[in-house]
């Protein structure tokens, strides 16, 4: 069949939720993607800042094929040897106390509201509780992840949901102090804001959400779904600001690409979870867990923060470089690889994109016109340079 064949039959048989971009892709090989033509792509998009080592990468796959002969899928009601090999992992690289995996990024969610909820209940008896969430914020497609999600474009067909959620202003304490209330049970926030348009919460914005949830005895949540996994610089974006959330999510690079996220927390709160409070089917399975693991160990073995840390400071010169050439580019925001371009009115990113994929380049776009640059990690400074190449002739 030729791409416009597998287009068609993909129109006609899978949910209309997406408007594709024109490419049926079929292979990939380290930071490059081919279609079913054989066009080669410079990706700057990691499956959505997933595919942090690329494509077809060896010891990656390695690890999954030999757990393919062992042992894919046991459930949670046993004990499975990658699982508890991937969670002490976390635990040693993050010092925090307890991990439960889930199969995606918006149930990761799911998992650490319900913990900040039965933390509060254990601690106060009663379950009327509310939860402070970002405007702009994007948290997941469930119900619940929906509910603290920022955006009422994504929220306005499926009210009534999760009662008991408030929006503050990202970056204004005062618009938080404004909503704490004696049922305030959890401050949740994305530590880099991804899909709202790429916003890096400032300083003083993040210590005083920290303080807030000290002095009140509420659970403060980062969701590092985007951000994490070594994007920034470092392990978790938190980790830039000097404190620890009471509970973060994970999801996106932490299987590089086999579907796994995880909520992790501190051991007092991760605590208020006994049996029967939580559960999954699939989530922690060998297979999963497998590749978590490998991940862990190629994240210390290739040293990728150092290097994120060089090309991410080469790829904001790069970008900043550009929006001083061209007027249509409003600002440069983001941290490490993790990068946006905001774009005028007048500019479309979803334009600029199609003309980047005719010239060989995959970017993505996030929310408010923003061009969104979230490469795998392993990239390199040559492909930043063939990355601004096509960006100019693309813009
Ligand atoms: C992608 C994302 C999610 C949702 O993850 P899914 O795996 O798509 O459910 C949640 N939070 C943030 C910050 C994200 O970027």
């Amino acid at each position: 069949m030729n791409k416009t064949e597998y287009m068609e039959m993909g129109e006609k048989n899978i949910l209309h939720v997406y408007n594709r971009y024109k490419l049926v892709l079929e292979k990939g090989e380290g930071v490059y993607l081919y279609d079913t033509e054989g066009k080669k792509y410079l990706d700057f998009a990691a499956g959505i800042a997933v595919s942090a080592f690329g494509y077809n990468n060896k010891k990656y796959n390695d690890a999954l094929k030999d757990q393919i002969d062992k042992l894919i899928h046991v459930s949670n009601l046993f004990y499975n040897i990658p699982s508890i090999e991937a969670a002490q992992k976390i635990v040693k690289a993050t010092g925090f106390d307890r991990v439960f995996f889930t199969n995606s990024g918006a149930e990761a969610i799911e998992g650490a509201l319900k913990l900040a909820k039965k933390y509060a209940y254990n601690k106060k008896g009663s379950n009327d509780y509310e939860i402070i969430a970002m405007n702009h914020s994007f948290h997941g497609r469930t119900i619940g992840a929906l509910s603290v999600t920022g955006n009422s474009h994504y929220r306005e067909h499926f009210m009534p949901l999760m009662p008991g959620v408030k929006f503050a202003e990202y970056n204004n304490l005062d618009s938080v102090k404004e909503l704490i209330s004696d049922k305030t049970c959890a401050i949740i926030l994305e530590t880099i804001q991804g899909e709202g348009g790429i916003y890096p919460a400032t300083e003083e914005f993040i210590k005083g959400i920290r303080r807030i949830c000290d002095d009140n005895n509420i659970i403060m949540i980062c969701d590092e779904i985007q951000c994490g996994m070594g994007r920034t610089g470092k392990l978790y974006a938190f980790e830039h600001y000097g404190i620890k959330p009471d509970v973060f999510t994970t999801a996106k690079a932490l299987g590089c690409g086999v579907p796994v996220g995880a909520f992790v927390a501190r051991g007092e709160v991760a605590d208020a979870m006994v049996p029967g409070d939580h559960g999954t089917t699939y989530g922690g399975n060998p297979l999963a867990c497998a590749a978590v693991s490998r991940v862990y160990d190629m994240f210390e073995s290739h040293e990728i923060l150092s290097h994120v840390n060089e090309v991410g400071r080469y790829l904001e010169e790069k970008l900043e470089e550009i929006s001083k050439e061209f007027p249509c580019i409003i600002e440069r925001r983001g941290k490490g690889l993790l990068q946006g371009l905001a774009l005028k009115k007048e500019k479309s990113a979803g334009e600029v994109i199609n003309k980047a994929m005719d010239n060989g380049l995959i970017i993505i776009s996030a929310g408010g016109n923003v061009l969104r640059f979230v490469p795998p990690l392993i990239i390199t400074k040559e492909n930043v340079d063939e990355m601004t190449e096509i960006l100019r002739k693309s813009l």
